[in-house]
């Protein structure tokens, strides 16, 4: 139990206090910050809506002539709202908040290039040499082919992406291979992440390449 800073009511943990709605300024887990159940799928826009909704109702400009202890607490549930969005939000975030919560890490699973990617991060790799090495003449062919490199990469991501969503899905179903769901989890993050930084190089080879 906690007690409101505003009305001194006590309360289980939550972001705002059931009695005068001002913010508790407590910590809690991303889900529960934005009032959602720990599910993996979730709606956008309902999630926008939450945010929006919620952080006007706790805005610190609301206590600015509050006491300190609930313009503390507006500033401290304004500050753990803003994280749980921006963390939610996005699917890939929001997947490595979840390993987070399931006592997992990414990082013990992330050495080195996915298998599955090893051919395609060299072929990409040799081509960005050429392409840094390339005179003004040969310049405008391999840009085209790198261009459509990037755009290969862009739908790989994409795809990925689904079988991310497919992963939230079965979690959210309460599937019992639980150590299954994990490494895929990480495999599919991984492979995420891999083909970000590949795409982020890609993009900085096009910009510094000779101008056609
Ligand atoms: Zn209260």
């Amino acid at each position: 139990m906690v007690q409101c800073p505003s009305c001194a009511r006590r309360c289980e943990p939550r972001l705002t206090c059931p009695e005068c709605g001002a913010p508790l300024g407590v910590e809690l887990d991303l889900f529960a910050a934005l009032g959602l159940p720990r599910k993996l799928v979730l709606d956008p826009r309902e999630l926008e809506g939450r945010y929006h909704e919620a952080g006007r109702r706790i805005h610190p400009d609301r206590f600015a002539s509050a006491p300190p202890a609930a313009r503390q607490a507006s500033l401290g549930s304004t500050a753990l709202l803003t994280r749980a969005y921006r963390t939610l939000r996005d699917p890939v975030s929001r997947g490595r908040y979840w390993l987070e919560l399931n006592g997992e890490k990414l990082a013990d699973n992330n050495k080195g290039v996915p298998v599955e990617l090893a051919e395609l991060v060299f072929e990409v790799q040799e081509q960005l040499g050429e392409l840094r090495g390339a005179r003004n003449g040969s310049a405008a062919a391999l840009g085209a082919t790198v261009r459509a490199r990037r755009a290969e990469l862009e739908e790989l991501v994409a795809r990925t992406q689904e079988g991310l969503e497919r992963n939230f899905a079965r979690w959210d179903e309460g599937a019992e291979q639980r150590q299954e769901l994990v490494r895929e989890l990480k495999s599919v993050l991984s492979t995420i992440a891999y083909l970000r930084t590949l795409a982020r190089d890609v993009d900085r080879a096009l910009e510094s390449a000779p101008a056609n």
